[in-house]
Formats: structure tokens, sequence, C-alpha cells
């Protein structure tokens, strides 16, 4: 079977690429281990997905803005963020970047769903349900070899298939790890207290919560724990764990409830030592696999999305190969520059913000004053929600 893509991994980056390629004459395969119909049924996995205007804008090229229901969608106006035990918070406000709000808020489970919707019925689109098992690289194309006992040849190979990519390994480029070696313990609770479409993140001394605020005054809550306390919070009764939580917020949203499942994720960033290879591209966490701290993971890849695709795009348009080497140098080139200040700056920000020791202790106030009062480091901050 020979195709011009083949992006392994269906999840929202894969989809999203193939979204946005849709409009072209290539012929893509689109390769995940995952059933096609539990992809196309995505269960809820606790991520709720802050957006930036720039993805917003990303996903409504794509068509996707048209189809999912739209009261689904919460929006974020501002952005508190607090340190240890002050009740000073640094702040952003929609008013700040000139738009009515700073960002939405939409459950992964839906991006997934309505991701997958929308490649349905695009006719140069092929959804096959197979894991990769190999991937040999020629001077003219790649193959694939598939656990369904397939191979399928393509002009380029995308790897999308997650922070622990094993196209990346199978071609050998390798990777920056960080193990933060905590959890992230994130779930939906009802909260007494309005939340007034404000998003809250607590850097306290022992662990880092946070609320998003979602529709009928639900919440997102994401803490960040020792694997060991993530172990206790995920075992507590719901009854203890309300409490757990309420305490652990002190009482800032009043009483609170947990509404279906807790989920935990590990915290381990993934920066890929190169993004591409001859025939070979990572997209999406693949590429760059952020701490979800500053919520930028997503909109990271959908960023890098719209630079290869512009890239591929140009290359139809000028009748060049779309898996030659040049063509995916600039795709490099381009995402390492927006990719290496926004993952620096969130790891610094995670060490700076789980140190507890004294110096760090003054740093972090300053830190947080510093950014509320110098407009130029404040902008740096506001420019990637616009
Ligand atoms: C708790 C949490 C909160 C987050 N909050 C935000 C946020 O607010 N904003 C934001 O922008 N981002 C956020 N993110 C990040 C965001 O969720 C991810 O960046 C995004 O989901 C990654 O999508 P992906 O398609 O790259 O990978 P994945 O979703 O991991 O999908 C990869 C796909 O590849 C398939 N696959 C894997 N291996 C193979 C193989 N060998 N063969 C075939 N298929 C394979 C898998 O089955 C899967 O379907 C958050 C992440 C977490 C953990």
């Amino acid at each position: 079977m020979k195709y011009d893509i083949a992006i392994i991994g269906s999840g929202p980056n894969g989809d999203a690429l193939a979204c946005a390629l849709a409009d072209t004459n290539l012929k893509i395969a689109i390769i995940d281990k995952q059933p096609l119909k539990k992809l196309e049924n995505p269960k809820i996995d606790g991520r709720d997905i802050a957006l930036t205007h720039h993805s917003i804008k990303s996903l409504k090229e794509i068509g996707f803005w048209d189809i999912i229901p739209k009261n689904l969608i919460s929006t974020i106006k501002t952005a508190k963020i607090f340190d240890g035990n002050s009740k000073y918070s640094l702040n952003f406000e929609h008013k700040d970047i000139k738009k009515d709000f700073l960002g939405c808020l939409i459950p992964n489970y839906l991006i997934k769903k309505y991701l997958k919707q929308l490649l349905k019925g695009k006719k140069n689109i092929f959804s096959i349900e197979s894991e990769l098992l190999d991937i040999k690289i020629h001077d003219d194309y790649s193959s694939l070899t598939l656990s369904n006992g397939k191979k399928i040849s393509a002009s380029l190979i995308i790897g999308a298939d997650t922070r622990f990519s094993s196209a990346r390994s199978k071609i050998g480029i390798s990777s920056f790890v960080q193990d933060f070696k905590k959890n992230m313990i994130v779930c939906r609770m009802k909260i007494k207290k309005n939340h007034g479409k404000i998003a809250y993140e607590f850097f306290k001394y022992n662990q880092t919560l946070a609320l998003l605020p979602y529709i009928n005054n639900e919440a997102s809550i994401i803490v960040t724990v020792s694997k060991e306390n993530s172990e206790k919070l995920l075992k507590l009764k719901i009854k203890d764990f309300n409490k757990e939580i309420e305490n652990n917020f002190n009482y800032f949203f009043g009483k609170m409830n947990l509404i279906g499942k807790r989920y935990s994720y590990p915290m381990i960033t993934v920066y890929s030592k190169n993004f591409i290879s001859s025939r070979f591209a990572l997209i999406g966490d693949a590429a760059v696999g952020m701490h979800p701290v500053t919520a930028h993971g997503f909109n990271l890849g959908l960023q890098g999305i719209e630079i290869l695709c512009k890239e591929i795009k140009l290359a139809l348009k000028n009748n060049i190969d779309i898996g030659s080497t040049p063509i995916l140098k600039k795709y490099q080139k381009k995402l390492h520059r927006v990719a290496i200040p926004i993952y620096l700056s969130t790891n610094g920000i995670v060490r700076l913000y789980t140190n507890g020791s004294k110096p760090a202790k003054v740093v972090r106030k300053f830190a947080l004053r510093a950014v509320n009062s110098i407009k130029p480091l404040k902008q740096a901050f506001m420019s990637v929600l616009e």
C-alpha cells in the first residue's frame, strides 16, 4: 500500500495534522494501535485542555469549531497565580491581550472525539488499526511494517505516538528526559463558590494546586504531589477526598464535590534532540512532551502542525518532494525556535516553584512580583496566550 504521508498515532496531534492536510490531494494513512471504534468514542481521561487564541484559530481553520457543541466549551477570563501561603497574586487579564477572554477550556476526550468526527468521510484519509513494528528509510520513500502483517510505504512518515514515541526510538532519535518524580492527579469537581471564569494556580510549599473554570460552575482540579501521596489521594473515599481537597485549597472555593473518577499522570517531560530524520518528522508530544503546569502541550503541538503544514503545502505548490530534507529542516528550525523557550521556562518554573528551600522561597516571591510589575516581562508571558 502506497501513501504520500503515514502518520503513526491517532491522538489529538496526529488527527489535527490529518485534518489540516485533508484539503490537499495527498493520500494520508493514520495508524493507531487502538481500535478505531475506541478512538471514535474516547473515554473521559480527566484532562481539560486550556487553549490559547492561536490554537482556537488553528482549530477554526480546520473546521473543528464548526462541529464541537459550544455549550461544552468554557472561557477563561483571568488567571491568578499564588505563591506559598501569601494572598498576593500574579494576575493575567483578558484585557491585557485585548480579547474578551484569555483562552478556553475543552475536555481532552471531546477534542479527540470531534477531531475523529471531522476526519470521517475525508476521501484522502485512511485509518489503519495496527501497531508500528518497524520503519525502514530508503532514498525516495520510507516503509513501515505493521502488527497486522501489512507493509506500507510513504514519502513522509510522521511520528505522533506519545512522548514515549516508539517511532522516534526506531529511527534512532534520542531525547532529553526530565523525570520530576511527581504525579498529577486530575479530576472534575463541583464547587460551592462561583469560580467567575478565573483560573487559579497555587504553588504551595508541599504541593501545586490548580483550578480551571468549566461550565455549570464545575472545575477541573489539578493536584501535583509526590508519587506516594498521589496513591493515597487516589485511594481516599470520595467524602474524605472532597474534604482533603477543600482543605488543601484552604476552603477558598467552599464545599467541593468530586464528579466522576480521579486520574493520575506521571510528570515526565521529553524534548527530542531532533524533530526530523530522513523522510521522517516528529509532531506533538513525540516532539516535545511538556509539563502540563503551563498548559502548553497541545497548544505547542498545534503550532508545530501549522509550521509543518505550511512547509508541506509550499512544497506541493512548487512541485518539491514533501519528504525531502530541506523541507523538513525548515520545519525543525522553526519549531525549535518556538518550543525551546516554552519548554525551558516551563521546566524552570516547575523546578523553582516546587523548591521549598529558604533562598528559593525568596526568589519565588520576587519572581511573581517582578512579572506582575515589569511590563515587558509580563508582555512576554502574555504573548503565548495571544
Ligand atoms: C494532566 C494533563 C493536563 C494537560 N493540560 C493541557 C492543557 O491545558 N493545554 C494543553 O495545550 N495541553 C495540555 N496537556 C497536554 C496534552 O494533553 C497533550 O499534549 C496531547 O494530548 C498530546 O497529544 P498527542 O496526539 O501528541 O499524543 P497522545 O494523545 O499520547 O496520542 C498518541 C497516540 O499514538 C498511539 N500510539 C502510540 N504508540 C503507537 C504505536 N507504536 N503504533 C501505533 N499507534 C501508537 C496511541 O494509541 C495514541 O492514540 C495536558 C496533559 C496532561 C497529562
